[in-house]
């Protein structure tokens, strides 16, 4: 374990690309030992740690899958091992799937669900266990503004994010006596390969759709991430600070 009783330790899932990249990244330059935590991209993850630590920072990579709990148990059983601690937790492994309502089978609602919701309970409780005796912690939910403003073609997808926005005031609720602040950033379209498509024109139309003229950067969302972590943000609890440019105006 280490010995150093200043270092901070952020956990984000799905650390590997997209907006789970872009919070790497940013709170490891906020002085956090980075965990980044990925399913199937290995090299991708490598390529985020090696990033981090050119820069300077700390950080190390796991391999989990957040939905199956002996595999999260493993990684907060070497959370624990390493650090003996969790500053921060930041659930943003997520899926979409793209089916209008009606051609929607439920074995795929379900599937939605899962993929959006019991990650963040496995590794809340988890991280919970870590945070209790501290007496301190901070966990961000990376929501959508699709939970709160349903997209045609995307009702799984919202529903599991509305799932997931109460999911986080419920445990802020429960959470913030024990010293634990729960709080959800809710991203409107943000360019990552969620998106499914690089092309220029169908993302800059996408943006024209919206008051700031354009969709949201990862690092826009990760910046929003870091704010919610800090220690200092004390009198934020259970709050969805929704990212939309202006969308809900
Ligand atoms: P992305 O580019 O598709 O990246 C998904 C990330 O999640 C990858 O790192 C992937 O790991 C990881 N992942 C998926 N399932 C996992 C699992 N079961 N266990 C561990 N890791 C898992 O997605 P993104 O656009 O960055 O989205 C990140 C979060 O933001 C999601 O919760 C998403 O719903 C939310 N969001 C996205 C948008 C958007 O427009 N992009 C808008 C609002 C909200 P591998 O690389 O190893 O596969």
């Amino acid at each position: 374990m280490s010995g150093d009783s200043t270092e901070k330790v952020a956990l984000v899932t799905g650390g590997s690309r997209g907006i789970g990249r872009a919070i790497c990244e940013r709170l490891a330059k906020d002085g956090y030992t980075v965990v980044i935590n990925y399913v199937s991209r290995h090299d991708a993850a490598m390529c985020v740690c090696a990033n981090i630590k050119g820069d300077g920072g700390h950080a190390w990579i796991y391999r989990a899958n957040a939905c199956e709990s002996d595999e999260v148990r493993g990684m907060f059983e070497e959370i624990r091992r390493r650090h003996g601690r969790l500053d921060v937790l930041v659930n943003n492994a997520g899926v979409t799937h793209s089916a209008l309502f009606a051609l929607t089978p439920w074995s795929k609602f379900l599937e939605v669900f899962e993929a959006n919701l019991k990650g963040t309970v496995l590794c809340s409780q988890a991280a919970i266990r870590l945070m209790l005796p501290q007496k301190s912690g901070a966990i961000i939910n990376i929501s959508s503004r699709s939970g709160s403003q349903p997209q045609i073609g995307l009702t799984a997808y919202s529903a599991s994010k509305a799932a997931l926005t109460n999911l986080s005031r419920g445990m802020a609720r429960e959470l913030i006596s024990k010293g634990i602040r729960v709080n959800a950033v809710a991203p409107a379209f943000t360019e990552t390969e969620m998106l499914g498509t690089n092309d220029r024109e169908a993302l800059t139309h996408m943006g024209q759709r919206i008051p700031i003229g354009r969709i949201a950067q990862a690092n826009e969302v990760a910046a929003v991430v870091s704010a919610l972590a800090r220690p200092d943000f004390t009198y934020v609890v259970g709050q969805c600070i929704e990212l939309d440019g202006g969308g809900s105006l």
